[in-house]
């Protein structure tokens, strides 16, 4: 072994990291000795005019450009490969080696989400293929938010039903929430079993969790990933009678009202935009429909800040993530304006500082840190996937 890093002399310590997503593929190829990104790479528009015709197209690509950088999947440094998975239901609550029970296993998990699954079975079967032997791992959106408790994981419905259905509230963006939660208490100082934090991880897609103690216990996203808060384009919680009146009334279809929810709502459905630099610019200049999405996205937020305070209890930090969460001074600020009776006490000056890293903008007064993490979702997946590879 290694004394430095762990590693034995000689054993690969190369992980590459797949995310085969509805409509792209990234990738990433680290170095678990020092994380050193040695590629990254995205195919977009898939099956689209210009772009890959398919997921199975876009993964040889993805293995043709990283053999024309001599760091092909054929490389002997290369130790194991890990797949985002979005879904991995009640069955997978931890990162998987992948096996062909696994594979069969994440298809019988499609209907929970077809949007998503299907393109991540597409990206494992592709890399199989191309290197039958080598570990490939799973790692599950879902599987972070395993540990919450029935009374937060039901919906109140009847309970044969949603038990046939498999409704409840799974949770997604796990491996985000896990890696900034964990970030978060090293920025304390604290050890996780010691911190209880409020993460707010606000990209496009967007989701708030509670996590006492390493250990998530609440979630804002649900039985899909459209539930909870307002996002770019989803609408987040709507009152569930919102798709029975779409439809009696308004005569739409199911998958009308899918796509209506899913890619035409949130911050783009209520001014036509979904990019928050954009609706920054548009509310610098006065626009009202830019105000009201911006007024409409942070008052959700603080509802769940609200929500989640009074699950925890006593709350150490709330953590900030993600394109919007990392970047946008202005929602963070709102989000938490006027919070101090919760403990919380923003520095604006601290706050409005662009920087790049993990950092505090809280006040030194302030009982609850706020922090800005960047979240490295590639790192938290080849971690995991290299742990279990080389267990
Ligand atoms: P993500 O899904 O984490 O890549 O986040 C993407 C979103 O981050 C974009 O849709 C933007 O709205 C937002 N974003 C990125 N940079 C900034 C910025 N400088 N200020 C505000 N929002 C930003």
């Amino acid at each position: 072994m290694n004394a430095a890093n762990g590693t034995k002399a000689g054993a690969p310590t190369r992980v590459l990291v797949i995310n085969s997503g509805s409509s792209s593929v990234k990738y990433q190829l680290l170095d678990m000795t020092d994380h050193a990104r040695l590629a990254t790479g995205l195919v977009e528009r898939i099956g689209e005019r210009g772009g890959a015709a398919d997921h199975a197209a876009a993964l040889r690509q993805v293995a043709d450009e990283l053999d024309g950088q001599g760091l092909g999947l054929d490389s002997p440094r290369l130790a194991a490969i890990g797949h985002r998975v979005v879904h991995g239901g009640t069955r997978f609550t931890a990162p998987t080696l992948i096996t062909d029970e696994v594979v069969t296993a994440i298809e019988e998990l499609v209907p929970l989400a077809p949007l998503h699954n299907p393109a991540n079975i597409t990206g494992i079967k592709v890399t199989r293929e191309l290197r039958p032997e080598l570990p490939q791992v799973a790692v599950f959106d879902t599987a972070f938010h395993a540990t919450i408790p029935e009374a937060a994981a039901r919906y109140a419905i009847d309970l044969a039903t949603a038990d046939r259905y498999g409704i409840r509230r799974y949770g997604f963006h796990g491996t985000s929430h896990a890696f900034v939660s964990r970030a978060t208490a090293a920025l304390l100082g604290r050890e996780p079993a010691d911190t209880n934090v409020i993460v707010l991880h606000l990209g496009n897609g967007a989701s708030a969790s509670a996590v006492r103690g390493g250990v998530c216990v609440d979630t804002s996203m649900g039985l899909t990933p459209l539930e909870g808060l307002v996002m770019g384009t989803r609408s987040g919680d709507v009152d569930p009678a919102v798709v029975f009146h779409l439809e009696r009334v308004g005569g739409l279809g199911t998958d009308e009202i899918d796509t209506l929810l899913n890619k035409r709502s949130g911050l783009l459905g209520l001014c036509g935009d979904n990019d928050m630099r954009e609706i920054g610019r548009r509310m610098a200049e006065g626009d009202k429909a830019a105000q009201l999405a911006f007024d409409v996205y942070v008052h959700r937020l603080r509802r769940y800040i609200g929500a989640f305070s009074a699950v925890l209890g006593r709350v150490d930090a709330i953590t900030f993530t993600a394109g919007v969460g990392e970047n946008s001074a202005a929602v963070r600020e709102a989000a938490l304006l006027g919070l101090d009776n919760l403990g919380v006490t923003m520095d604006p000056v601290r706050n409005a500082v662009r920087g790049t890293g993990a950092r505090l903008v809280s006040a030194s007064s302030s009982r609850v840190a706020v922090a800005v993490v960047p979240t490295d979702e590639e790192l938290e997946i080849a971690r995991d996937t290299y742990a279990l590879a080389t267990e």
